[in-house]
């Protein structure tokens, strides 16, 4: 399985590193023409207006969107769920808009900018340790998104079917389980293709 992380801006080489633990083959994604090898495509944190931006410079929102119209597994961390989310408070344009969710930015205030905590997780044995810098958080999820997680009552983390989000850095510590679920998910996509 191989496995992608957007390269534009933010987090990679973390990704990368937590993906390969889990057992993926991986590449760093510069351009849209390496999407065809990939079996599943990671969006990493960083700053979702500045990826926004390269993405539509270098030909990413659309190549993207075909992507996942080919069934093939998403998973937006940080800024890459911003970058998924179909409505942003208090912002007139989406990104991508994959996913029918509602996204505050910056969601967990000044003084919370930067913490960790231990997470339940759906359909996960054990709890998950997140690290959220500026993290956004989904305020509304509507058809098809199922919540998987939530830190103080707020959704941290969902799934649309192929799509997986989370307001948090899964790839800051040596606990890769969120991206073991996420090659679950590119495995069962591929099955599913291979049966048609
Ligand atoms: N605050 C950033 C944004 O709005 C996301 C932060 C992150 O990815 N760590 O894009």
């Amino acid at each position: 399985m191989k496995i992608g992380v957007l390269a534009l801006q933010g987090a990679v080489a973390e990704h990368l590193r937590s993906l390969e633990l889990a057992g993926a083959e991986t590449v760093a994604v510069k351009r849209v023409e390496q999407l065809e090898e990939l079996d599943g495509l990671v969006i990493p944190g960083g700053e979702s207006t500045t990826i926004g931006k390269l993405m539509r410079k270098y030909g990413f929102m659309e190549a993207v969107k075909e992507f996942s119209d080919q069934g093939k597994p998403l998973f937006g961390t940080c800024a890459g769920l911003i970058v998924l989310a179909d409505r942003i408070d208090g912002q007139d344009e989406a990104h991508l808009s994959l996913m029918n969710m509602t996204v505050s930015r910056n969601a967990f205030g000044r003084q919370r900018e930067s913490f960790e905590a231990d997470l339940d997780v759906k359909g996960m044995s054990e709890p998950l340790r997140a690290v959220f810098i500026r993290a956004p958080l989904i305020k509304e999820v509507r058809d098809g998104v199922e919540v998987l997680s939530e830190y103080k009552g707020e959704i941290v983390t969902a799934r649309q079917g192929h799509l997986l989000a989370c307001s948090f850095h899964p790839e800051l510590t040596d606990d890769y389980s969120l991206h073991a679920y996420f090659l679950e998910m590119v495995r069962e996509a591929a099955a599913a293709k291979a049966s048609f």
